[in-house]
């Protein structure tokens, strides 16, 4: 029997049952002293159980794990010094919000853990029923019904701190509360500073360190500061920094936001557990959750929400965004007027203001998007959006925390890949990020907007909305593709934190707000300003010369000379020379490397119904969806290349079936969302993933397109 001795220790609140536990399992056979140096009560026991020694050590009754106490520390101390094999956490469960605190602090320090849930002939009573196997599975964590009183579960209790110890050896999931994204880029900040002065605290997790030191625990500085000596003074103004920057955006102390925190983990998974819940025993957060998270309620609810958010964002949008238009267009002018014609003014007007132009003026819907999302996000909103489409989004094997990097992914690709961050499971990250390309990106618009209003004018609006529509279920299928194949295996469940409802600020929602907002301006600036130079030389050189294919000039000649003869008016003069001026600009691009690449590639893309012209767009898109449209301009060589401009649409619906010109619009809807999107998913997820990203969303583009041109074209 040597080696079968096991030590557990018994945490809980007082009044729990504590005492009553230890003397059920213990019996008589119990010595009372104190701890080591200090003068707590300290009460062992041991018993045998099934050939093992079991040492049962009480610990004091405390409510959290926050140093404030004698008896906290000591009890924190017990755990991460003498390391019991198993730490019994004895729950009231008639009172199981305010116990389970206690308990997820235990969680979160990573010590093995059993939950006993005592009182439960009280709880039984009290109109909340718990689905206990289900909580259990969310937490990782065997629960075990008790009535200490009666003597009730003791054996049950031993079975399954016998079958922790016995796992010992296998990584147990590891409960980890989120605490929101402020706080999580703090927590990260931290860590990074400990692991750069290499504080030696082997035996603590450096995330919890960080949230302690958040909290400003006395015990746990007083331990970082001796044994990082003169390297102190970094990790302090590092924490001191990161409580400011909480402070001020979220208006409480770290403290208090990281216990709300911990509370949130509580509803959330009690929330998920409950079965059935007398109303008249809920508060007042609860009664408004029982109505935003209705399981009839909750989806219309929400609905309505997003499509109020999308209603503001693109209202209100606008007028910003004419002006900013208007602005550009002036520019243009004044550059045109003020640098002599040629290849710099060309790059300057066509190049620059042309790519990056497209980006920014997109930027107030963006704006306006990221600051509904931040208000939806820092109210609590959120977190309850995500609860309600739980449930819908495990039918496609995704969970419902994916669903918030998702509706970001309707503003701009690039926030909603780091979005997925929130995600703690790898392969649920993985397929959010790799089906968020499918919810149409505010990019793409544009596109829309051009192509729906000049095939389809009368219905331009339905025909957007089914493409919105396609990307959506596209998303769906996808996501169950990727889930049977390459991210196979059961999602394991996880807590939802349901932090309580509270009022947001300006300052953190304008931060908020800024900083997904800097990510997508940062790509016009860096990215998207060398891909439109770059754009803009393909599309130059090789230059004509004199090489066209028809004498221009001559044509030129002739109508000047019918003009001056007085056979044609002025206007018609001047319709004569745009048409041979567009020819002419037809035929340099043609010649240009991109309009041989597109030609080279034509064949490519002839079965989708798409010419080199086509071709050439969808690679600018490569850069972002946005320069389509000016690509597009400069083909058809027609100056004013937005999406208003009648005569470039009037362009399309010459050139091209409508067929073709909604399937170029789900091409563009399908393909990888652009470059700065890719950067950003291979710093998140690896070159591989991003390969495949890229690789997938390309084929995928190409197939739909392909039948629905192929089969489109047998009714036309
Ligand atoms: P401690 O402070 O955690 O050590 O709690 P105690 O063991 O002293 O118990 C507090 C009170 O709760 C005592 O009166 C116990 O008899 C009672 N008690 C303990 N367990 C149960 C239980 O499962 N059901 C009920 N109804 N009472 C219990
Ligand atoms: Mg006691």
């Amino acid at each position: 029997m040597i080696g079968k001795e096991i030590t557990i220790a018994l945490s809980g609140n007082p009044n729990s049952g504590k005492t009553t536990i230890f003397n059920n399992l213990t019996g008589l056979r119990q010595h009372v002293g104190n701890y080591p140096g200090v003068t707590v009560e300290k009460k062992t026991g041991v018993i045998k159980y099934k050939g093992y020694r079991i040492n049962v050590v009480d610990l004091p009754g405390i409510y959290s794990l926050t140093a404030y106490s004698l008896e906290e520390i000591v009890a924190r101390n017990f755990i991460i010094d003498q390391k019991p094999d198993v730490v019994v956490d004895i729950v009231d469960s008639s009172n199981l919000e305010r116990n389970l605190y206690l308990a997820v602090q235990l969680m979160e320090l990573g010590a093995p853990l059993v939950l006993a849930f005592n009182m439960t002939d009280v709880a039984k009573k009290s109109g909340k029923k718990i689905d206990i196997s289900f909580l259990s599975e969310l937490f990782g964590i065997p629960i075990i019904e008790t009535v200490g009183s009666r003597g009730l579960g003791s054996d049950e209790l031993l079975e399954a701190v016998i079958k922790v110890v016995s796992s010992r050896k296998r990584k147990e999931k590891k409960v980890e509360v989120k605490y929101g994204e402020e706080v999580e880029n703090e927590i990260g900040k931290i860590i990074s500073v400990l692991k750069e002065e290499k504080v030696p605290v082997l035996k603590f997790d450096a995330r919890w360190i960080a949230v302690k030191l958040l909290e400003q625990d006395r015990d746990v500085i007083d331990t970082i500061k001796k044994e990082s000596g003169p390297e102190y003074s970094k990790i302090e103004d590092a924490v001191t920094g990161s409580i400011n920057h909480i402070t001020s955006i979220l208006r409480d102390t770290p403290e208090i936001i990281i216990a709300d925190g911990r509370y949130g983990f509580i509803n959330g998974a009690l929330m998920e557990a409950y079965k059935e819940v007398d109303p008249g025993k809920l508060d007042v957060s609860e009664k408004i959750d029982r109505v935003l998270t209705n399981r009839i309620l909750g989806i219309p609810i929400f609905v309505l929400i997003i499509w109020l958010m999308f209603q503001f964002v693109f209202t209100l949008g606008k007028y910003p965004m004419g002006l900013i238009e208007l602005g550009f267009e002036k520019l243009s002018v004044l550059i045109t007027e003020i640098v002599p014609q040629g290849l710099i003014s060309s790059l300057l007007v066509d190049g620059i203001i042309g790519g990056v132009g497209g980006v920014i003026t997109f930027t107030p819907n963006i704006i306006l998007l990221f600051f509904a999302i931040a208000l939806l996000e820092d109210s609590g909103y959120m977190a309850r959006a995500a609860f309600v489409m739980d449930r819908i989004m495990h039918k496609i094997g995704l969970h419902g925390k994916s669903f918030i990097p998702l509706i970001i992914g309707f503003g701009c690709t690039v926030p909603a890949y780091m979005g997925s961050r929130i995600l703690e499971n790898r392969r649920d990250r993985l397929v959010t990020m790799h089906i968020n390309t499918f919810m149409s990106c505010g990019a793409r618009l544009p596109v829309y907007i051009l192509f729906a209003g000049a095939f389809f004018p009368a219905i331009a609006g339905n025909v957007i909305f089914s493409i919105y529509l396609i990307g959506v279920l596209m998303a769906v299928i996808m996501a169950r593709v990727l889930r049977a194949t390459r991210f196979r295996g059961e999602s394991e469940p996880f807590v939802m934190e349901l932090p309580s409802y509270r009022i947001p600020t300006l300052k953190g929602i304008l931060i908020h707000t800024w900083e997904r907002t800097w990510m997508y301006i940062k790509k016009a600036g860096t990215i998207i300003l060398a891909i439109s130079i770059l754009m803009w030389m393909l599309f130059t050189f090789p230059m004509i010369g004199n090489n066209y294919s028809t004498d221009y000039k001559g044509q030129v000649n002739e109508v000047e000379q019918s003009y001056q003869s007085g056979e044609i008016t002025e206007r018609e003069l001047d319709e004569s020379i745009a048409v041979i001026e567009a020819k002419m600009a037809g035929e340099r691009l043609a010649n240009s490397a991109a309009g041989r690449i597109g030609r080279f590639l034509e064949p490519v893309f002839r079965p989708l119904g798409f010419d080199w012209k086509m071709v050439v767009a969808t690679i600018s898109g490569i850069a972002a969806k946005e320069v389509v449209v000016s690509t597009i301009g400069t083909l058809y060589s027609i100056q004013e290349a937005n999406g208003q401009s009648n005569s470039l649409k009037t362009a399309l619906y010459k050139n091209y079936h409508p067929l073709v010109g909604y399937n170029f619009m789900l091409f563009t809807l399908l393909y990888f969302p652009c470059m700065a999107g890719m950067v950003m998913f291979r710093k998140e997820a690896g070159t591989k993933e991003m390969l495949f990203q890229i690789g997938y969303t390309f084929l995928l583009a190409w197939a739909i397109s392909f039948l629905v041109f192929q089969i489109g074209r047998l009714f036309i």
